[in-house]
């Protein structure tokens, strides 16, 4: 994750309420604070944490109203699954309906969207065949960090 990216939280907001329009959705309002939420970690999160973290005083939120959002944001292209993690992340692509190349660090849990990378392209030529059921590619290893900081010679 590059630390000196800031992004533009309010702006992307803007921006996805105007995505969602234009393809007949709408951004409610807890729609609208998972994919804040997502934004400002910046990192994957966990349908669980995002539970905690929109829960409002006294009231229980149902885990199906977390997930049902999640998939609204994904249909939009506003987020995407990783399944190594288990987790939820905002795309920091701008790329609609595209396939996602994610770097995953299993040291860390964090991720990082390749830029115009789509793995979409594959489908034909190189599947040759092959029915796939994945709507991303996830490249599993250490960040840039976490290989610095790994001593060598452990795991
Ligand atoms: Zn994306
Ligand atoms: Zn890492």
């Amino acid at each position: 994750m590059d630390e000196t990216r800031r992004p533009d939280i309010a702006g992307q907001l803007a921006e996805a309420e105007a995505r969602c329009a234009a393809r007949g959705g709408r951004l409610t309002r807890l729609r609208r604070r998972v994919f804040e939420f997502l934004l400002q970690c910046g990192n994957p999160v966990k349908a669980y944490d995002l539970q905690d973290a929109l829960r409002i005083p006294g009231k229980r939120m149902a885990p199906t109203t977390i997930y049902r959002a999640l998939d609204f944001l994904i249909g939009h292209g506003l987020a995407h699954r990783i399944d190594t993690l288990n987790a939820y992340v905002a795309c920091t692509d701008r790329h609609e309906g595209h396939q996602p190349v994610l770097l995953v660090c299993s040291l860390c849990e964090k991720s990082v969207e390749i830029a115009d990378a789509d793995a979409s392209g594959l489908t034909d030529a190189a599947l040759a065949g092959f029915l796939a059921r994945t709507d991303s590619i996830e490249i599993k290893g250490a960040c840039k960090q976490c290989a610095a900081n790994a001593q060598p010679g452990t795991p």
